[in-house]
């Protein structure tokens, strides 16, 4: 287990052809605002049908805009609290995605909250519980919900989020914890799929970026000296393609020290 056929600095170096994602269907979480949003928009660039799902559906409805006034195939919009939504309402999107729109080519599971950032002696229990649900839980249940989908898809790719603090880092708290075990539901379902399907499951790290969440995190770092959303957007679209088959069971860091 654990091959890759391309290295990771080809991953994060890869140059899109103009329609490496032509005719594919891929599921963003988190696609309203920050990374979701620009890996959503550079989808669609590439040709991908994007399926947009996000909490907040106004924000939604902007990414879907952004879609069509740049010329991509029409979108999807998924409102979806992953903080409350449960294993029925997931399946149920699922058989609807399957009956009106079809097999899925990829997931990226990129919705995520930060929590706060303090000892474990004194986290706050119930933003434990948030954190963990949506990090972790809901990206278990969403990737459960979708499976069937994604194994009748010729070679479906789900890319999982990870983080530099996943080591774990501490007082990083359920965030760390959150994606160390993100980490851990990749490398499980790869065993467990990798004998009898197509499916691909990796993970990336972003590393730094400039977003909301980042300066939550670090409200006493310039933003404009981070890598934008935009800047890494290579791996992203890599692991989507048909050039990233056979890579499984890695976790990817897009900016290694
Ligand atoms: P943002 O805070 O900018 O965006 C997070 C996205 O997740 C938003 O679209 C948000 O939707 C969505 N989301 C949050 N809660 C829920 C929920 N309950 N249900 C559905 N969607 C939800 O974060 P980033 O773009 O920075 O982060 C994206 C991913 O990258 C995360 O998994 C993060 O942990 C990871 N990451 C980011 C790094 C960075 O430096 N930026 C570094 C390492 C990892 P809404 O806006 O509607 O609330």
């Amino acid at each position: 287990m654990d091959t890759a056929i391309l290295t990771h600095e080809q991953i994060r170096n890869y140059h899109p052809k103009d329609n490496c994602l032509e005719g594919k269907i891929i599921l963003v979480t988190g696609a309203g605002d920050g990374i979701g949003r620009v890996a959503s928009l550079t989808y669609a660039r590439y040709g991908a049908t994007v399926l947009l799902l996000g909490k907040t559906p106004s924000k939604l409805e902007y990414v879907y805009d952004e879609i069509e006034s740049l010329g991509g195939k029409q979108p999807a919009m998924l409102p979806m609290n992953l903080e409350s939504a449960c294993p029925i309402e997931m399946r149920d999107m699922a058989n609807r995605i399957q009956r009106e729109i079809g097999d899925l080519d990829g997931v990226l599971h990129n919705a995520g909250i930060l929590g706060e950032l303090v000892p474990l002696e004194n986290y706050d229990v119930e933003t434990f519980q948030q954190v963990m649900q949506v990090n972790f839980t809901a990206t278990f249940m969403l990737t459960q919900a979708l499976l069937p989908l994604l194994k009748n898809a010729p070679s479906a790719s789900v890319i999982f989020t990870s983080s530099g603090v996943a080591k774990p880092r501490a007082n990083w708290g359920a965030y760390a914890l959150s994606k160390l075990a993100t980490e851990g539901m990749s490398r499980l379902f790869t065993q467990e799929t990798q004998q009898t399907t197509q499916l691909r499951f990796n993970c990336l790290n972003p590393g730094a970026t400039r977003t909301a969440m980042r300066a939550m995190a670090r409200p006493d770092e310039d933003p404009m000296n981070l890598k934008t959303p935009e800047d890494i957007m290579s791996a992203y679209v890599c692991l989507m393609s048909d050039d990233s088959c056979g890579v499984q069971g890695q976790v990817i860091d897009l900016q290694p020290k």
